[in-house]
């Protein structure tokens, strides 16, 4: 079984903290916000000061904490949903907090909701936790923006006042610490891009980021020094181009998210099929390309016959089979990669013509 190369991804998902990581962060969280929300709660009936308001602030973070908690423990929705599902809480929550407290100070008189707004500088740590550090920062401004229309009506009536002094100095507080985070994540980019050694950004250059399998520059200069060393030393071997069949309805169906699940699964279970020595490609989009070595065109023909096989035997997303078509060509005298892969092609479109789910041979081999 060839093996898929070693998860090496994208630069920014590199640098990006671990899925795991920032999931257990999260969790964590989530559960001292509940129990910290549950204390204050109590602590502020035992003293008799609560308030409709603020139980029902308190009441929402008590019911969302644990509903997100359980999402990511059960793993019920992406970590990106639950990020931002979070993010929109404690801004939602906030603002509420802020609008409350700023508009009616009825509801203000004997609770006071100014304490919650020493949750906002942990927003924008959260917000710089979420992307690389330039969307981070856009993110974090975009937050500051949100809060400083809100209270501006306020500000300006009552810019020296107790909490409009207050909510001034929040928000520059917020100005100042927003530079800092970005400062220190573009730094730590930096510093983190300087500690690649070259090995790892030539696999960075090398590597598809969706399946992991070598990218299209990569596949096109293993197949230029096969072509080399068929030259110098009669190595034979051949390709096989690899196509999805009917993968735009794949994509209408199932959304383009779940195509891409289909396009990483068929990576693995291509790989399956094939030796060691074979290197299997992304060549773009739902195309793959697998160079086999010291391999005759009938012996390409039946492995490009077998993967078909072996790809529509097992359903490959949820319950769906999916097939593929093949296109095969082996390697002629003064042959050239633009011609091999021209020839693969053709096979490929004749391939498709007859049906799909089938592999077809270059008809420029056969003669
Ligand atoms: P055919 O059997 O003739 O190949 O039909 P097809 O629908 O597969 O047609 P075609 O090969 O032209 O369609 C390719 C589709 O693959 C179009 C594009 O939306 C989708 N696609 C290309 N790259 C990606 C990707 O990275 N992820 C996802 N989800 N879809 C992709
Ligand atoms: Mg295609
Ligand atoms: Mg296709």
């Amino acid at each position: 079984m060839q093996r898929v190369a070693q998860p090496f991804k994208h630069i920014d998902s590199v640098l990006q903290p671990s899925h795991n990581l920032k999931r257990n962060a999260l969790m964590a969280i989530l559960a001292l916000s509940w129990v910290g929300s549950a204390a204050g709660w109590a602590a502020m009936e035992l003293r008799g000061v609560s308030s409709t308001v603020l139980r029902g602030v308190f009441g929402a973070n008590m019911l969302f904490h644990p509903v997100m908690f359980i999402i990511l423990w059960r793993k019920l929705l992406s970590q990106r949903v639950v990020d931002v599902a979070c993010l929109l809480f404690a801004v939602g929550l906030c603002a509420a907090c802020m609008a409350l407290r700023l508009y009616a100070p009825v509801f203000g008189a004997s609770i006071d909701l100014q304490p919650l707004y020493l949750w906002i500088p942990v927003i924008y740590v959260f917000a710089f936790t979420q992307m690389g550090h330039t969307s981070s920062l856009k993110l974090a401004l975009a937050i500051l923006a949100i809060f400083i229309v809100i209270s501006l009506p306020y500000l300006v009536f009552h810019f020296d006042e107790g909490y409009g002094n207050f909510t001034v100095q929040l928000h520059m507080v917020s100005a100042v610490l927003i530079a800092a985070l970005y400062f220190f994540s573009s730094y730590q980019h930096r510093f983190q891009i300087a500690q690649l050694t070259v090995d790892q950004l030539a696999r960075l250059a090398n590597t598809d980021e969706l399946t992991q399998l070598a990218n299209r520059r990569r596949m096109s200069e293993a197949i230029e020094s096969e072509l080399l060393r068929f030259a110098r030393y009669g190595h034979a071997f051949a390709i096989i181009l690899i196509d999805i069949d009917h993968f735009k309805s794949i994509n209408d169906q199932f959304g383009h998210s779940a195509g891409d699940t289909a396009l990483v699964a068929l990576a693995q279970r291509a790989a399956e099929e094939l030796r060691d020595v074979d290197t299997l490609g992304r060549w773009g989009g739902e195309e793959f390309v697998v160079i086999l070595p010291e391999t005759s065109f009938t012996e390409a023909i039946h492995k490009a016959t077998a993967l078909c096989a072996h790809v529509a035997a097992k359903p490959l997303l949820a319950e769906n089979r999916i097939t593929i078509s093949c296109g095969v060509a082996s390697v002629m005298a003064a042959d050239t990669a633009d011609a091999l892969l021209q020839r693969a092609d053709e096979a490929l479109y004749t391939a498709k013509r007859l049906g799909r789910n089938r592999a077809e041979g270059a008809a420029g081999n056969r003669v």
